[in-house]
């Protein structure tokens, strides 16, 4: 037992001489029998809320209307969740109300899959009543109960079941893949934000290429809130795979770090910089990683048009910063094809230097951003006496761009000479 398993076991024996009954429940037990060291420990418990909270000196009301407590102990943190029920489940999601229970089984009943649905007290006695160790020995997922109610109650546990599936690498049973098929048309009942979350951790977990022919294989994607168009992006995926070699990385697990998969998805299904962006915002990504994600397809779009030379390498750098272009070379290196360079011969020469050279071509930039630059807007404003305006970025973006291809050298003087040529352009 190590010091969180030993801080937990406290909590439960704390529980237990008060005279209730209390157990690690969940992912820790499952993530535990596999020999995988889960960091969150949650609890179920036959006392309610307020028992709780007067047993314990330190504790905080994370989610009093379901039931869920947690426990400070020392540096770790335990959800505390009184035995319940889902009684009613609205609109396809879990749950419209809950309803506290004296019975652990009646609370591993409501829990998705039998993998989840097995608990250990604090002598570490599984307590498995839907044969949830013989089915993770035997590498199945499996709805608790009847498929069907399963995923009409929540049809959020589809997504979960595509996730666990491939992540785990488990078979899914029969029964539940085809309630999954029969149900996915509810799915659009799911937040997006829900979805995102479940399909991201699908994409960057450990098996993506598996999540991505389960996803296209359950037609679940043809459902998303709102049609938002994902399903196009996964399909395309699925028929550009060949199916990985035994033991060895599918098409998107070699792709490091693992956000670069968003842009490869789009990037095999066609999508736009343009057409990324919205898309990713819709699935409610946060603007950092909608815009990261985008601009690795902005980058990949303006390669592509001019042919992966090194001035629209340069270009590239100077419009979208570095860190766009070191994703593009780490996916290029990971998916050429993706990337766009196996199309003609010309292309297929510079798109193999441009992979070898790329960072050294950065590093030796001159200089590569606005802040760089050895003159500023404001000297700019004070050397021509006039007023900011739309022309100063202009005209500095000329210069940026003159600066870096080393067409003047990145002094002041030598800059402000050099922007005479663009006056012109800004009366
Ligand atoms: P991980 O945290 O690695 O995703 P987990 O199994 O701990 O896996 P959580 O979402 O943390 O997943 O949920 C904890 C437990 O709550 C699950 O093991 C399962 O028993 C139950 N659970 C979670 N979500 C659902 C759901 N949508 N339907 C039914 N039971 C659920
Ligand atoms: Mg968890």
């Amino acid at each position: 037992k190590n010091e969180l398993e030993h801080a937990a076991a406290d909590v439960l024996y704390t529980l237990e001489q008060a005279g209730y009954e209390a157990v690690i429940v969940g992912g820790y037990v499952r993530d535990r029998m596999l020999g995988r060291a889960g960091q969150d420990i949650d609890m179920a418990t036959s006392a309610l809320p307020e028992q709780v909270m007067r047993l314990f000196p330190r504790t905080a009301p994370t989610g009093l209307q379901h039931g869920t407590v947690t426990v400070i102990s020392g540096s770790f943190t335990f959800e505390v969740t009184t035995y319940r029920k889902e009684s009613e489940y609205e609109e396809y999601r879990r749950p419209g109300k809950v309803e506290f229970v004296s019975d652990l089984h009646e609370d591993l009943r409501r829990r998705d899959f039998t993998m989840n649905a097995m608990a250990m007290d604090a002598r570490a006695k599984l307590i498995d009543p839907w044969g949830g160790m013989d089915d993770l020995k035997a590498k199945v997922l499996r709805c608790v109960g009847d498929a069907d109610a399963r995923f009409q109650e929540d049809a959020l546990r589809m997504l979960r079941c595509v996730r666990f599936a491939a992540s785990y690498a488990l078979e899914i049973s029969a029964d539940t893949w085809t309630a999954l098929r029969k149900h996915r048309a509810l799915l659009t009942h799911i937040a997006r934000e829900r979805v995102r979350a479940e399909l991201d951790r699908t994409v960057e977990g450990p098996d993506p290429d598996r999540g991505v022919d389960l996803l296209q294989a359950s037609g679940l994607l043809q459902h998303v809130k709102g049609g938002l168009p994902l399903a196009p992006l996964f399909t395309a995926a699925a028929e550009a795979a060949p199916p990985a070699a035994p033991g060895e990385a599918g098409r998107l697990a070699r792709v490091q770090p693992a956000w670069l998969r968003w842009a490869q998805l789009l990037l095999l299904a066609g999508r736009t910089q343009a057409e990324a962006e919205p898309l990713l915002r819709a699935l409610t990504f946060p603007n950092g990683k909608a815009g990261a994600v985008s601009k690795v397809l902005g980058v990949s779009e303006r390669l592509q048009q001019q042919g992966f030379g090194r001035g629209a390498w340069v270009q590239a750098a100077l419009r979208f910063g570095r860190e766009p272009l070191e994703g593009w070379l780490a996916l290029a290196g990971a998916d050429p094809a993706a990337a766009g360079g196996e199309r003609g011969a010309r292309e297929r020469e510079a798109f193999t230097e441009l992979t070898a050279n790329g960072l050294s071509w950065l590093d030796e930039l001159p200089v590569a951003k606005l802040s760089g630059l050895a003159l500023s807007g404001g000297e700019l404003m004070q050397a021509w006496n006039r007023r900011g305006g739309p022309w100063t970025g202009q005209v500095l973006a000329s210069l940026l761009e003159d600066a870096a291809f080393g067409r003047v050298p990145n002094e002041r003087e030598a800059l402000l000479l050099r922007a005479e040529r663009y006056r012109e352009d800004t009366m």
